[in-house]
């Protein structure tokens, strides 16, 4: 699954392919125009935008630093719009380009840097339009000068509006795509992802990172004996259960079924140890009601640490796994890491 900067990425990707193939098609046509008016330095400047559209073409679909191409494209390209409304002989309809610079800033460079390119260039071409036709009848002028900034004004606006709400959706969509439905945990994407974050923490500060597997017990005797819907409250609730009993910085999320994964950053395995131990105690001793129906919901977890058990979620998750079915394996509503993994695999055989 993609994260939101390479989808931001893969977005602009598109709308900057449009841009330079409008550059390489405009560039050819003005610049001919251009020859043939006798404006040579304006041809130049649209010739070698062309080219640059050209080169950038195949570059932008592969290179890492888009961004950067963005950036080293669009600064030259809006100063060359404004030179070429500076140019004494230019069109005059040239100034509708200054349409489209909000435009263009606000998809490919996001809302706050868009706004403020935008803002730089649209005085910049304003004030060359003072220069070069602000003569004669005044009121014929300010009609003029607000026939464009209104129109500005209008454009700049609306690309905000769009570019606000297109960040607000895409994080929406991204959240969703984390996030089991039935509990509003994160889900197995939320925690490789925030496992990825955690674990480069945990290496540079040589902190401790632990993975512990939840896994309710005997639970498909309640779905049999009170329904699938009951079966769901429940795991509705003991998602909750959990949740208010880490830290914010801890993350929750739904592992499998009816199998909860916990990130723990920061606490020793001691203390990881007795935090899930109270939790499974505390739940044990709790009962959940649902349509009348009162239970008793255990849970037996495994636990892993971050560099003694693995450097990888794949590895700390399969210890965490074994650890678990050893606790099943113990009767269940117990939670096994390494330091009681031994005692309990002793018991075991002699049993
Ligand atoms: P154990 O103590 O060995 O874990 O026994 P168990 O019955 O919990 O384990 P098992 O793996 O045999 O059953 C898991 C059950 O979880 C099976 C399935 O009915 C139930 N389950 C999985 N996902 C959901 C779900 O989304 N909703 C409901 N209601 N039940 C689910
Ligand atoms: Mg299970
Ligand atoms: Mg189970």
């Amino acid at each position: 699954m993609l994260n939101s900067l390479e989808q931001n990425v893969q977005y602009r990707r598109s709308v900057m392919r449009v841009l330079l193939l409008l550059t390489m098609v405009g560039g050819v046509i003005f610049s001919i125009l251009n020859i043939y008016r006798g404006l040579w330095s304006l041809a130049a400047v649209e010739s070698v935008f062309g080219l640059f559209a050209f080169f950038l073409w195949h570059r932008i679909m592969q290179t890492m630093h888009l961004q950067r191409w963005v950036t080293i494209y669009l600064l030259p390209l809006f100063s060359a719009m404004v030179y070429a409304m500076y140019v004494p002989n230019s069109a005059g309809s040239i100034f509708v380009w200054i349409l489209t610079i909000p435009v263009i800033s606000y998809l490919l460079m996001g809302r706050k840097q868009g706004f403020w390119v935008s803002l730089f260039f649209i005085i910049s071409g304003i004030t060359v339009y003072h220069f070069r036709f602000i003569e004669g009848d005044i009121a014929i002028n300010i009609a003029n000068s607000l026939n464009i900034i209104i129109s500005v004004c209008v454009i700049t606006s609306l690309a905000h509006v769009y570019e606000v709400n297109r960040e607000k959706n895409e994080e929406r969509l991204l959240d969703l795509a984390g996030t089991d439905k039935l509990t509003g945990l994160g889900n197995r994407m939320k925690l490789a992802e925030t496992f990825t974050l955690y674990a480069e923490y945990a290496k540079r500060h040589k902190s401790p990172l632990a993975v512990v597997l939840f896994d309710l017990d005997f639970f498909k005797k309640i779905n049999d004996q009170h329904g699938h819907h009951v079966g769901d409250a429940g795991l509705r609730y003991i998602a909750n259960f959990i949740q208010a009993r880490v830290r914010k910085t801890d993350l929750l999320s739904r592992f499998g079924g009816e199998e909860f994964a916990l990130l723990i950053a920061g606490s020793s395995e001691v203390n990881c140890f007795k935090q899930v131990d109270s939790i499974r105690q505390e739940l044990a001793d709790t009962h959940f009601t649902h349509d009348d129906i009162t239970l008793t919901i255990t849970v037996s977890a495994g636990m892993a640490m971050y560099g003694k058990d693995g450097d990888n979620l794949e590895a700390l998750l399969l210890k965490a796994d074994q650890r678990l079915y050893q606790a099943k394996d113990n009767g269940r509503n117990c939670v096994v890491d390494s330091n009681n993994q031994q005692a309990i695999e002793a018991t075991l055989q002699t049993q």
